[in-house]
């Protein structure tokens, strides 16, 4: 057990931000493993700040687009998962059930590559129970020309072949060469307005590891719906009126908690 395994199995689970400090921990163990790049640490904390906003909870929005999500994911001829060190690191376990669950492949993809990290994410992903990962045989990647970072590099059974693509906590200009290959992109992003979030179909604007729990539970409904009503459900959800709602949302917050901080205050 690593010094910071211990730290956050000794925090009480009582304590008011018991699984902010979890997961800021998760992250950090995922870090001295090698699954997490250091700046995920950075990109980590980001998303943190937009959960404090939202109140940490799963909110109307967010549901809506799981279920659009999920929908169009069970619908896909060939859906992927695209996997990288900070999603590996929170939810190894929920992302091989999941991919169960809706017949869907993981597939390893980096923003960082350094030497040992995809062998690390392969075994965390493994020891989850994962068969058949995609994106770690260097020799037979191949490169999306729409990119020029380490992400450029697809799995040919993969991403490449994919119509759909789910893509947790994504960067905005691989979603945007997603989009310009003609996939559809589904992101996991607590920030409504980052370029992954714009550029997606459908962008559910909630922390990934609510998420997760939540599109397998969905996924486990939706399997019993005949493919009409999963196209209606798709149709009836509107990305950009979505993202206008998590916006609104963010001033609600923000207002009610000024109120809050105000209540304390003192002149
Ligand atoms: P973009 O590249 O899309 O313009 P960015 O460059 O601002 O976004 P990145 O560093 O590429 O951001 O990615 C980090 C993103 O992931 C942030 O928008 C952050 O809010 C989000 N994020 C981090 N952790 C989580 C999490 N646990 N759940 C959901 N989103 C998260
Ligand atoms: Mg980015």
């Amino acid at each position: 057990m690593s010094p910071n395994e211990n730290f956050y199995h000794e925090i009480p689970e009582d304590h008011p931000r018991y699984l902010s400090l979890k997961y800021r921990h998760k992250i950090i163990e995922g870090m001295e493993k090698l699954i997490v790049a250091e700046a995920g640490l950075i990109a980590h904390g980001r998303g943190e700040c937009f959960d404090y906003i939202f109140g940490e909870k799963t909110n109307e929005n967010a549901k809506k687009a799981i279920e659009a999500a999920v929908a169009l994911l069970l619908l896909a001829k060939h859906p992927v998962i695209s996997v990288n060190g900070n999603t590996a690191a929170l939810c190894a376990k929920e992302l091989v059930n999941f991919s169960n669950v809706a017949n869907a492949q993981l597939e390893v993809n980096l923003f960082y590559a350094k030497e040992g990290r995809i062998e690390a994410i392969k075994a965390l992903l493994e020891n989850a129970g994962a068969k058949n990962i995609l994106g770690i045989k260097e020799d037979i990647m191949i490169e999306i020309q729409e990119l020029s970072s380490n992400r450029r590099k697809v799995d040919p059974h993969g991403i490449k072949l994919a119509d759909v693509v789910f893509v947790p906590l994504e960067d905005g200009d691989r979603t945007e060469a997603l989009k310009k290959l003609g996939k559809k992109v589904i992101a996991v992003d607590l920030n409504p307005i980052s370029r992954t979030s714009i550029w997606a179909d459908i962008t559910i604007v909630d922390n990934i590891v609510r998420v997760l729990p939540k599109m397998i539970e969905i996924a486990k409904k939706q399997k019993k719906l005949k493919k009409g009503e999963l196209q209606k459900i798709i149709k009836l959800f509107n990305n950009k009126k979505n993202i206008q709602d998590a916006l609104d949302l963010i001033i609600k917050h923000i207002e009610k908690q000024k109120k809050e901080a105000f209540k304390i205050l003192k002149d």
